[in-house]
């Protein structure tokens, strides 16, 4: 029996055991999935719980970046992103793995939007925009533009990434306007919008500026369409949320503990009509 689990603070909320377990069921395996609250300070016992008692789990932030130390191993992409999503136990050894960034390229893809030669625009700079932008200009990406209301998290992520396709650009309505007008996928990865969150986009006319046949992407889930993506709809203009990239992000992430390749967009499937 794979025995898996999911840690951060808060955690009562997360749909991680959800689509796990619709993802493992479709698939015939016997499993069971723990839920366990972990602050910082608790981390490293739970760590020594997890060695001899999981196969793996998944970490929220800022575990993501706080298990770094403890683990034995990490995977190429972890390495890169200094980042760590999943954790595999073998043989009472703990390593990491990052399956975020292919979790939504895989989105991206499965609405038909393959981020090769794009242009894309990003709101945002945290965590996740620094997984996914660089993984944006590997997959092929025509230009990123990172607009972030605090400039220097997003002269750092361009930074990072280090390629001439990626900018950052100071969060304005103005801004976001001026890079719309050549956007092929606009991604919000603030909270703007998010259940929970006191803000929201006040003035979301920038969205009249994209061309006809751009995707809005948004990563909240919670609501399922955000004001963003109700006035995209409005539009005429294709959107997405978060879902599927948690989906897809989830069952890359049971590949690894399961050490087999599965059918991504097969048990993609079966997890949207179980959950
Ligand atoms: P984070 O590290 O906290 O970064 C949040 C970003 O949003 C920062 O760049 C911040 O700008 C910006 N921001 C916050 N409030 C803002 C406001 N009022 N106006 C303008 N910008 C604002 O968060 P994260 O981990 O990158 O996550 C970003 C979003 O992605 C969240 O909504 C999260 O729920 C979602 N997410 C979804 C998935 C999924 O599987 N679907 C996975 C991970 C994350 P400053 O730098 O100026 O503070």
């Amino acid at each position: 029996m794979l025995k898996i689990a999911v840690i951060g603070h808060p955690i009562a909320h997360s749909r991680s055991p959800q689509i796990h377990g619709a993802a493992l069921d479709s698939i015939n395996v016997e499993y069971k999935y723990e839920k366990h609250d972990v602050k910082k300070e608790d981390l490293e016992s739970f760590l020594e719980y997890a060695k001899s008692n999981l196969d793996g789990f998944n970490l929220t932030m800022p575990l993501k970046v706080d298990v770094l130390p403890y683990l034995e191993g990490i995977s190429e992409e972890a390495e890169k992103f200094r980042s760590v999503n999943t954790v595999k136990v073998k043989d009472g050894k703990l390593y990491g793995y990052n399956t975020d960034s292919d979790g939504y390229i895989q989105s991206l893809i499965n609405k038909g939007s393959d981020p090769n030669q794009k242009r894309i625009v990003i709101l945002g700079a945290g965590g996740v925009v620094r997984t996914i932008a660089k993984k944006l200009v590997e997959c092929g990406a025509e230009s990123v533009v990172i607009l972030n209301r605090t400039i220097e998290k997003a002269e750092e992520i361009v930074k990072y990434i280090g390629n001439e396709k990626v900018e950052s650009v100071e969060f304005s309505i103005e801004n976001i306007t001026a890079n719309c007008k050549a956007a092929d996928i606009l991604i919000n990865a603030t909270p703007l919008g998010m259940e929970g969150n006191d803000g929201d986009f006040e003035d979301t006319s920038f969205l009249q500026a994209l061309p006809e046949y751009a995707i809005v992407s948004d990563l909240i889930y919670a609501p399922p369409k955000t004001k963003l993506l109700k006035d995209a709809e409005k539009l005429g203009l294709k959107i997405m949320n978060g879902l599927d990239m948690l989906i897809f992000q989830a069952i890359i992430a049971d590949e690894i503990y399961l050490d087999k390749k599965l059918d991504l967009y097969e048990v993609y499937k079966s997890v949207l009509n179980r959950i």
